[in-house]
C-alpha cells in the first residue's frame, strides 16, 4: 500500500518520489510505503501553515471549538480501525490501542473546551489615566515531533491545544508509526479544518527538523522523545530562538511502604510497568520496596506477571506484544545481563519467548530482577522494556533519596495508607507527575510533563494553552 502526506489540504508524495516501508514489529510484514520527505516539502509545509495562520487565528473561538469536537468524534467513530492500525504498526495489545484512541480523542475534546476560555486580563493601573491589558495570542506556525510509543496521543496532545489557540501545525511522526498519524490527518480534513491548518510530513527526521528550525516562521516546536534528541533540538532552537516544549525520557521510581495496600500496589505495578511492554516514558523502572514486605511483594508480583499473556497484540487476551525493534531487544538484554553481572537475581523472565512460529523474535518475557543496586544500568538508564528491577529499603528518607537519585524527573509512584506521609513524600519527590496510590495518573485534564532531564513545558489540562500562546501586554494611556 502506498500512502501520501498531507500538505496544504492535499495528499502529496515526496517530490523525489522516494518512500520508506513501515513494517509490523510482530511479524516483519510490510504494511505500507510512506513518502520520504525532506527540506523541500518542509519548506512548503511551513509556507502553507503560514498562509493558513492569519485566517485561522481570526476564526471565532467557537468555530475552532466546533471543528475540534468534530475531530474528536470522528476519532471515536473510527476507534476500532485506528486501534487495529496502531497495533499492527506499533505492536501494543489491541485493548491498549483502543484505550489510546480514547485518550487521544480526549486531548482534542479537552482542548476544544479551552478554545473559548483563552482569557486575557486587566491589571489595576497606578494612575487613573491608564489601563493595563494582558492579551493572549497564538504563537503562530508550530511543529510537533513525536515518538512511536503512543502514535496517536503524542500527536493529539500537541495538535488539540495548538489548533484551539489559533496556531497552525506541521506534524512529523516517528518513522516506525506514521500510519496512525496519517489516518488522524485524514480525519482533520473530514472534520473541516481549512487547508494548511494541519500538515503532516513523513521522512528523514534530521532533514525535516533542520528545515523547521532554519525557518524563522516556525515559532514553536513541541517535541516528545528521548532526552538525547531533545538536547539536540535545544541547540538547534538557538538559531531563531524558537520556543520549545520538551517531553523527554523518564526513569520512574515505584516505592511501596510497609503500610501500603499491597493488592493495590501490585495492580498499579502491573499497569505502569508492563503497559506497552514497558515502553512508556512514565513506566516504573525502579522498584523500591520496604524490607518488611519485600519478599511478599516479589512473590505477589511474580504471581501477577505469570498471568500476562505474550503474543501479537491483535490476539485475544494478549497483554505483552513485541518490542518495537531489534535495537530495543538488544538494550533490554544488555540491561538484564549487566544486572546479573552486578549481583542481580532473576526471579522470572529474562529472555525472548516465541509465542508461535512465524513471529519476529521481539517478544520479551515479563521480567523481575531482585537486588538492584546503583551500579546497574537498570538503576541509571531508561530500559524501555518489560523489566521490573527491585531493591529493598529501610526508611522513608532512604526511599526518597533512592528515588531522586536520577537525572530524570518525569513520573514517580508510591503506595502508602499514611496521609501525612503521602503529602510529605509527594512534596519530596523531584518529579513532575506523582502517582500516589495510583499507577495510571495521566488524563487529558491534568498537567503532564517533567523536570530536570525529562524536559520542560506541560501538556494536558489548561496549562498546555500557555505553550501555544504568547502574552502581550498593552499599556493604554487614555
Ligand atoms: P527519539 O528517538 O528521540 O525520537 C522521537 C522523535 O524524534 C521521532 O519523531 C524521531 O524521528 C525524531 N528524531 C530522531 N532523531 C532525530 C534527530 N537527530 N533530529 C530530529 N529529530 C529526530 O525517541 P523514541 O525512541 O521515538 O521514543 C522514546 C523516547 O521518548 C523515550 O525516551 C521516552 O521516554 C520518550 N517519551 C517521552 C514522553 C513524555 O511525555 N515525556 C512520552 C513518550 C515518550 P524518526 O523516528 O523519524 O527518526
Amino acid at each position: 500500500m502506498q500512502t501520501l502526506n498531507l500538505l496544504n489540504g492535499e495528499w502529496v508524495a515526496a517530490e523525489s518520489g522516494e518512500t520508506f516501508t513501515v513494517t509490523n514489529p510482530a511479524t516483519d510484514e510490510p504494511l505500507a510505503d510512506v513518502p520520504r520527505c525532506g527540506a523541500l516539502e518542509t519548506t512548503r509545509a511551513i509556507a502553507s501553515a503560514q498562509r493558513a495562520y492569519t485566517p485561522w487565528r481570526k476564526e471565532p473561538a467557537a468555530t475552532r471549538e466546533r471543528l475540534l469536537r468534530q475531530l474528536a468524534e470522528l476519532m471515536l467513530r473510527d476507534r476500532e480501525k485506528l486501534a487495529q492500525l496502531m497495533t499492527r504498526e506499533q505492536g501494543k495489545p489491541l485493548a491498549e490501542a483502543r484505550g489510546e484512541i480514547d485518550y487521544a480523542a480526549g486531548f482534542i475534546d479537552w482542548a476544544a473546551g479551552e478554545a473559548p476560555r483563552l482569557y486575557g486580563e486587566m491589571i489595576p493601573a497606578s494612575s487613573a489615566d491608564k489601563r493595563l491589558l494582558v492579551l493572549r495570542q497564538p504563537v503562530g506556525v508550530t511543529a510537533a515531533i513525536t515518538p512511536w510509543n503512543f502514535p496517536a496521543a503524542m500527536i493529539t496532545r500537541k495538535l488539540g491545544p495548538a489548533l484551539a489557540a489559533g496556531c497552525t501545525m506541521i506534524i512529523k511522526p516517528a518513522r516506525q508509526t506514521p500510519l496512525t498519524a496519517l489516518a488522524i490527518g485524514a480525519l482533520t480534513l473530514e472534520a473541516g479544518f481549512p487547508p494548511g491548518v494541519v500538515n503532516l510530513l513523513t521522512g528523514d527526521s534530521t532533514t525535516i527538523t533542520k528545515a523547521l528550525f532554519d525557518n524563522p516562521l516556525v515559532r514553536k516546536v513541541s517535541f516528545t522523545g528521548s532526552t538525547e534528541i531533545g538536547q539536540l533540538l535545544i541547540r538547534q532552537s538557538a538559531q531563531h530562538v524558537t520556543r520549545l516544549s520538551l517531553e523527554l525520557g523518564g526513569h520512574a521510581p515505584f516505592i511501596v511502604f510497609d503500610d501500603a495496600d499491597l493488592e493495590a500496589a501490585i495492580t498499579g505495578a502491573i499497569t505502569t510497568k508492563y503497559r506497552n511492554m514497558g515502553q512508556t516514558c512514565i513506566c516504573a523502572n525502579r522498584f523500591f520496596i520496604h524490607h518488611s514486605i519485600h519478599d511478599t511483594f516479589v512473590e505477589m508480583l511474580q504471581q501477577a506477571v505469570s498471568t500476562l499473556k505474550v503474543g501479537p497484540g491483535w490476539e485475544e487476551g494478549v497483554r505483552i506484544g513485541p518490542l518495537i525493534d531489534d535495537t530495543a531487544v538488544i538494550k533490554v538484554k544488555d540491561h538484564i545481563q549487566d544486572a546479573l553481572n552486578k549481583g542481580g537475581k532473576l526471579c522470572c523472565g529474562g529472555s525472548l519467548v516465541q509465542p508461535r512460529d512465524g513471529l519476529a523474535r521481539r517478544f520479551f518475557a515479563p521480567t523481575i530482577i531482585q537486588n538492584m543496586n546503583r551500579e546497574m544500568l537498570l538503576f541509571n538508564e531508561e530500559t524501555f522494556g518489560p523489566v521490573a528491577p527491585i531493591q529493598a529499603f529501610r526508611t522513608e528518607e532512604e526511599a526518597v533519596a533512592l528515588a531522586n537519585a536520577s537525572p530524570y524527573g518525569l513520573a514517580a509512584y508510591f503506595y502508602t495508607r499514611d496521609a501525612s506521609r503521602l503529602m510529605r513524600v509527594a512534596e519530596a519527590l523531584d518529579y513532575g507527575i506523582i502517582g500516589a496510590n495510583d499507577g495510571a495518573p495521566s488524563t487529558p485534564q491534568a498537567p503532564f510533563g517533567g523536570i530536570k532531564a525529562s524536559g520542560y513545558g506541560r501538556e494536558g489540562g489548561r496549562y498546555v494553552m500557555h505553550e501555544y500562546t504568547d502574552i502581550k501586554y498593552v499599556s493604554w494611556k487614555l
